[in-house]
């Protein structure tokens, strides 16, 4: 089958299919038609062997030994009996000396062209097959034997193959015209079938065909209750589809986010400027709009390195540089400094920890984890409020939860807030780019983590919680 790899790529499916079939069909029935031909050619010769061991029984009764060699007796009753026929249907009959010396031919020979002698110095039965005037015949030598076993002559039977290439010729003709009529009715049923059997693939391109940036709606029929490789592809192709459409969408959403964060402050500060610059000013409101503008300059730049890092985060792979860290141990070295920072903007700050916690991740990622989910809860918690860091082991699971009693959202916004840019409805008139929490998710699931964030509603608090598989205490070199 290698040989048909070759077969040029510019041909469809289809006419390759029909070929492969085609080829082996014409090997196959070739191979049928060589032997059929050849095992009725030798029944034939069989068949006329057979007829001449019966001329040459009916005849041996007659031949008798005169004077050293062989003769007939009785030669009208043998007339009747065998060689009376002449033509192609005759039986021809000569004796021989034992060295080939024609002594007697019966009639029939004298309207036909001299037959050479070709009987062997082997004193056993012979058989050969030759041409006699253009036509196949076949000719058998019985050895004759006296009393005492001495070889007194041979006696040749002749009979012309009459129906042999006739009929093997017929029959070449049957086959030739049977291969040539089935391989034809093959090759286009063979076609029809492959084409009907890849109709679903021509139907896919047309589809991808239609398809643009702009139109991933379009989707290819899945026939119900059939399941076969092509209902596979298409439902893999509407898959990835639908995902394409997914994330595309996602894309337009960013994009048209991230030029609204942007135009924004742009919008203000090229306001203020012009403002600024419509008449001449004191020092003092120079200065007070010049840092209204630093403002907005760095809450761009903080929405950019955002951006970038997310970015970023989304390129490296994070596997690689993950390692084990005790997420207890490294939550406590930060709680002081924590602990200083809640009180300060007066609220209560609680944690339960375990001994230890074993996860495997990048340790700047877990840091800052904890700063963005800590500084969510003391932004967005009034003073006189608390807040708790939690560490439980779980099932093969480290869970990091962090609580507060502060202003929550609503429930439906719950599967928005990790969104990047998604600032929810409580948290209006807050200083923020609403690009926290996505990174959070985006480090948290680089590690293999998830996260989730619930509300029981506005102002009655919010629980974060990121988990992480839990990883074996690793064995330290002494
Ligand atoms: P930012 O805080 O800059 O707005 P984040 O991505 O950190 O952006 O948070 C997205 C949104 O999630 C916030 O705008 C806020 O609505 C909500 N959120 C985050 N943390 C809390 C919290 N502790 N309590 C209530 N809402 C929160």
């Amino acid at each position: 089958m290698t040989r048909f790899r070759h077969l040029p790529n510019r041909w469809s499916i289809s006419v390759r299919l029909t070929l492969w079939y085609v080829v082996t069909l014409v090997v196959l029935l070739g191979l049928f038609a060589v032997f059929s031909y050849v095992t009725f050619h030798m029944a034939r010769h069989r068949d006329f062997d057979q007829h001449l061991i019966h001329e040459t029984r009916q005849l041996m009764p007659f031949v008798r030994e005169r004077s050293g060699v062989p003769v007939f007796v009785a030669l009208d009753t043998l007339r009747s009996v065998a060689y009376q026929t002449d033509g192609i249907y005759g039986t021809y009959v000569r004796l021989l000396r034992p060295d080939g010396q024609v002594i007697y031919e019966s009639p029939n020979f004298a309207r036909h062209d001299p037959l050479p002698v070709r009987v062997q110095p082997v004193q056993d039965v012979q058989v050969y097959s030759h041409t006699w005037e253009g036509k196949p015949a076949r000719t058998r030598y019985t050895p004759l034997f006296s009393e005492d076993g001495r070889l007194f002559g041979w006696l040749e039977v002749t009979g012309f193959e009459w129906s042999l290439h006739r009929e093997l010729h017929h029959l070449g003709l049957v086959l030739g015209a049977g291969i040539v009529l089935s391989v034809l009715l093959a090759a286009a049923g063979g076609y029809w079938l492959a084409r009907r059997a890849l109709q679903p693939v021509a139907l896919l391109t047309a589809t991808a065909r239609q398809m643009g940036a702009d139109n991933l709606e379009a989707r290819l029929p899945v026939p119900n209750g059939v399941q076969d490789e092509l209902t596979e592809l298409a439902e893999t192709f509407n898959d990835l589809l639908a995902r394409l459409a997914d994330s595309l969408e996602r894309e337009r959403r960013f994009t048209d986010n991230a030029a609204h964060e942007l135009l924004t402050p742009l919008s203000a500060l090229r306001s203020e400027l012009e403002v600024a610059l419509r008449r001449p000013r004191q020092a003092a409101y120079y200065r007070e709009v010049l840092e209204e503008a630093l403002r907005d300059v760095e809450r761009m730049t903080e929405t950019v390195r955002g951006l970038l890092h997310l970015a970023r985060l989304e390129r490296t792979d994070a596997h690689e540089r993950a390692r084990p860290i005790d997420l207890v141990e490294r939550c406590q070295s930060r709680l002081k400094d924590w602990q200083l920072r809640f009180e300060r903007a007066g609220l209560r700050f609680e944690t339960v920890l375990p001994e230890s916690a074993w996860v495997c991740v990048v340790p700047e990622y877990l840091d800052e984890v904890l700063d963005n989910l800590l500084s969510n809860a003391c932004k967005y918690t009034p003073p006189g409020g608390q807040v708790r860091l939690e560490v439980h082991r779980l099932n093969g699971q480290i869970r990091l939860r962090v609580s507060d009693s502060g202003i929550g959202f609503a429930p439906e916004e719950a599967a928005h807030l990790f969104d990047r840019f998604y600032r929810g409805r409580s948290a209006e008139g807050k200083p923020g780019s609403g690009l926290g929490l996505a990174i959070v998710r985006a480090i948290v699931e680089a590690c293999g983590g998830s996260v989730r964030a619930w509300s029981p509603g506005p102002g009655k608090g919010s629980t974060f919680e990121v988990y992480w598989p839990a990883c074996p205490v690793p064995v330290l070199a002494s």
